[in-house]
């Protein structure tokens, strides 16, 4: 129907309708629930093959354009994007393990993705194994079973800034035919693309680096393509089976994409964590300057790295990029450009002087987030650690007065101004 005869309810419903043929230069936010069909058969074609667009929880452009941008970066097939980090990390396990199987992970993962591990997919059936030893090859190959389905690791983890030896790992999941997902929020795909190394899923928290400006959440699950129903088929077989009605497989119609193609299909709006249209084009135009934002702010942060290891306030700094990080030979072998922007700071004061600190700081902020372009603080020990026991945080190096860094694009002058005027008030009220 046209609506310029229609009355006025109509007319304001109906008279702004466009079908879309103006050549944008940037990516158009296509906010809109869901897409006019042309016509009978195409509604029943994209029912049938997904092809095309019907609804904004199966797909949407701006979306798809973000995904594109980032397995272009990440170096990957294709890529899935999702409503935060939290609902990529789920994605990504729930594609690949059902109730009665296995993950391994490493110890030294984000809090938010243990508490997965231990109290949600637990009560899936999903049983997790933690590695303490991540650099020992032995360790993760000791905890496999049978029933394992995936190996999960951060590249730079928070918070002894543990760097993963991405190819070690990734060879031992290769002997089980198993995928090691990575989570490569603290590195970005600027400084390392774990999937050239040999793993075979990469998620993202985008809220962090990749939008970078710390205004919206997003989440992504980055694939290889390099599924093989011949070699991984027996631990895979939702993959590699006929479908529910005699379909043909995932893996017989997507072939060396059936993991992500079973992601977006069947997981990721099944359980229903859909990216905003609008998020997702903040989170491609924040991966436009993503080179830009983590060169400048691995600089800064090795810059107030090396000048709070020197400060006598300080106890240690566990920065990869000092050379005195048990993990920074490495770093500098995975890490191109820089050493990431995320670390801890330990004050001799303790938790006093934590206090002081966060209480203290002009420039930096106090909160919990993390690859924000400004520089941000906070005390893991009462915050994003409180619910460990002592003897766990000291493990971690989480100490009383250890305190997380997030280094932003400020100028490095008034960053170290900032630092070292909080740590003479620090000293005063210490002593
Ligand atoms: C923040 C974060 C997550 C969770 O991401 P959200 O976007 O907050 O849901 C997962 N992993 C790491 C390493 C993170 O820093």
């Amino acid at each position: 129907m046209t609506a310029d005869h229609a009355r006025f309810a109509t007319r304001a419903v109906h008279a702004a309708r466009t079908r879309d043929s103006a050549a944008a230069r940037a990516t158009p936010i296509y906010l809109t629930a869901g897409f006019e069909f042309d016509d009978f058969d195409h509604a029943a074609d994209h029912f049938g093959t997904g092809a095309g667009f019907g609804y904004t929880r199966t797909g949407n452009p701006t979306v798809r354009a973000v995904e594109r941008q980032i397995a272009a970066l990440e170096s990957g097939a294709d890529a899935l994007l999702v409503a935060s980090g939290q609902a990529a990390v789920v994605t990504a396990l729930l594609t690949v393990a059902g109730a009665g199987d296995h993950i391994v992970s490493s110890t030294h993962i984000y809090e938010g993705s243990r508490g997965l591990f231990l109290d949600n997919l637990s009560r899936l059936g999903i049983e997790t194994t933690f590695v303490d030893d991540i650099a020992d090859p032995d360790a993760w190959r000791a905890a496999i079973r049978p029933n394992t389905r995936a190996l999960f690791a951060e590249s730079i983890a928070n918070a002894r800034n543990d760097i993963l030896d991405i190819a070690v790992v990734s060879a031992v999941a290769d002997e089980s035919a198993i995928p090691l997902i990575v989570d490569n929020t603290l590195a970005t795909p600027f400084l390392v693309r774990p999937l050239e190394h040999g793993a075979a899923i990469v998620v993202h928290s985008a809220s962090k680096f990749l939008a970078g400006h710390g205004s919206v959440l997003g989440g992504v699950i980055v694939d290889d393509g390099r599924f093989d129903p011949a070699v991984a088929g027996h631990n895979a077989p939702h993959l590699v089976l006929p479908g529910r009605n005699g379909e043909p497989s995932v893996a017989a119609r997507h072939g060396g994409n059936a993991r992500i193609a079973y992601a977006r299909e069947s997981v990721a709006p099944r359980f229903g964590a859909s990216p905003s249209p609008l998020n997702a084009f903040l989170i491609g135009q924040g991966v436009e300057t993503l080179g830009l934002r983590v060169e400048r702010q691995s600089r800064n942060a090795q810059a107030v790295a090396e000048w709070l290891s020197e400060h006598p306030e300080v106890e240690r700094v566990d920065y990869a990029g000092l050379p005195t990080h048990p993990d920074h030979a490495t770093a500098a072998r995975y890490l191109q450009g820089g050493f990431g922007s995320i670390f801890t700071v330990t004050l001799r004061g303790g938790l006093p002087a934590a206090r002081d600190f966060v209480e203290s700081v002009g420039v930096f902020i106090h909160m919990t987030h993390i690859g924000d372009v400004r520089s941000l603080v906070l005390h893991p020990g009462t915050t994003s650690h409180s619910h460990r026991t002592e003897d766990e945080r000291l493990a971690l190096g989480v100490h009383p007065g250890t305190l997380r860094l997030s280094i932003g694009i400020e100028d490095i002058d008034d960053l170290i101004a900032d630092l070292s005027r909080v740590l003479e008030t620090v000293r005063e009220v210490v002593a």
